[in-house]
């Protein structure tokens, strides 16, 4: 009996997952202002099935989509009669997801056996809860589990609170995986989790910021979402409220933040990636997240970790009109660059969302920067042009320690220049 219903069990995942053999992920290079307009009227057309993994905006930057098996004839005529060149980014996004989950199953084997965590390896929502136990039962005089609220599918959003003592402490918050399909965020904030752990007491940076001030990290601010996008679609990147009138499910939920919302950047098309949803903080995962900050009322920074594209962006996002502290976001991120880079010489670009990426509404670190908390920042982590959302495994350790390194620079100065 046991036997028939594991037998079910997996036929039934089988069933469920949806697949993506033969879809191919096209980098186009768009040469002209015509062709950005050709590719944004595709982008806006949600039956055409096309999936952009990075947005129309600027010539400088290539546009990344994923089309359909089905669509790849159609789709490559057209780009070649319209004059618009493109390269395979990736041949077959199934081949890359069967390696992917068949790396996954044999980590989890090994795990079993050694009961260790592997830092570089992607895990599914348990293991990383249950990895925040362990590291929460192993430094108890200095992280706690704090639970901000309920996912709309009622799983509960937890931070990591590192604190040394006394209430009321200036804090830094880090969040990752707010998109479902940006694995290598809720993979790097894992490894970014255990070395703030292990450096307290050793790194005299870490050391003395944490004599001041707390920080919390959010390693899966869309749990709902991630869950889906092991267990059903591996490229989900919304929340999965349901939306009335419409069979199409989630919100964008770095469009539904209040500022700037709903204006250009964000779609009003719930079948759309970007869907802003039907009013600000709509998502419960969003609401948790306002409500907390605004009830701590004490964040000096916020940072907010996505992927990918190899960016580092200061607000504004909605609007493309520089914020006051320009000049001091944009050294400070330059500087953390720097560091950043230094490790493995990993190429990135720094500045505000809106000159750098494109105009986008609703974002979490315009509506930070709104209600007074200076030092925001959002990552946008490897690669450029190769893996996009599917960054193999053995690049999880490298992208967590150098990333750390730009973070830990922006912590730095945070600290240095509590306001
Ligand atoms: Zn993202």
């Amino acid at each position: 009996m046991r036997l028939y219903l594991a037998v079910f069990a997996l036929l039934a995942a089988v069933h469920c997952e949806q697949l993506f053999t033969g879809d191919q992920v096209l980098r186009i290079h768009a040469q002209s202002e015509d062709h950005l307009q050709i590719l944004k009227k595709l982008e806006e057309d949600v039956n055409n099935e096309l999936d952009f993994w990075t947005y129309a905006y600027s010539t400088e930057r290539p546009v990344d989509i994923r089309v359909p098996h089905a669509k790849l004839y159609a789709v490559k005529d057209f780009l070649k009669e319209s004059n618009i060149p493109f390269t395979v980014m990736i041949n077959n996004v199934q081949e890359l997801l069967e390696k992917e989950k068949a790396e996954m199953l044999s980590n989890a084997k090994m795990e079993r056996s050694t009961k260790n965590i592997n830092f570089g390896a992607y895990h599914d929502l348990e293991t990383l809860y249950g990895f925040m136990d362990t590291l929460v039962a192993s430094h108890p005089n200095l992280i706690s589990k704090v639970n901000i609220g309920n996912s709309y599918e009622n799983r509960p959003m937890y931070a990591l609170k590192f604190s040394t003592g006394g209430a009321g402490r200036p804090a830094i918050w880090v969040d990752a995986g707010i998109h479902a399909r940006e694995w290598i965020t809720q993979a790097s904030a894992v490894w970014i989790a255990n070395k703030i752990a292990t450096d307290y007491g050793v790194d005299p940076s870490v050391t003395s910021l944490l004599g001041q001030m707390d920080i919390y990290l959010m390693i899966v601010a869309n749990p709902d979402g991630y869950v889906f996008s092991h267990t059903s679609n591996r490229m989900w990147r919304k929340t999965r409220s349901v939306n009335s009138g419409s069979s199409c499910r989630g919100v964008d939920p770095n469009r539904n933040w209040d500022a700037g919302f709903g204006g250009p950047g964000a779609s009003k098309d719930p079948c759309s990636e970007s869907y802003h949803g039907p009013y600000a903080n709509s998502e419960v995962e969003v609401k948790n997240i306002v409500d907390f900050v605004t009830g701590h009322g004490n964040f000096k920074s916020y940072i907010s970790i996505h992927a990918y594209s190899q960016l580092l962006m200061y607000p504004y996002g909605y609007q493309c009109t520089d914020v006051p502290d320009k000049s001091e976001l944009h050294s400070v991120g330059t500087a953390a660059i720097q560091e950043l880079t230094s490790l493995y010489n990993t190429r990135y670009q720094v500045g505000s969302i809106c000159k750098i990426i494109y105009q986008a509404s609703g974002g979490s670190i315009d509506w930070t920067y709104n209600i007074g908390i200076k030092y925001s920042y959002a990552f946008e982590l490897r690669d450029t042009g190769f893996y996009g959302f599917l960054l193999p495994a053995e690049q999880i350790i490298p992208t967590a320690e150098e990333t750390w390194l730009g973070l830990k620079y922006i912590m730095g100065h945070v600290h240095n220049n509590l306001y």
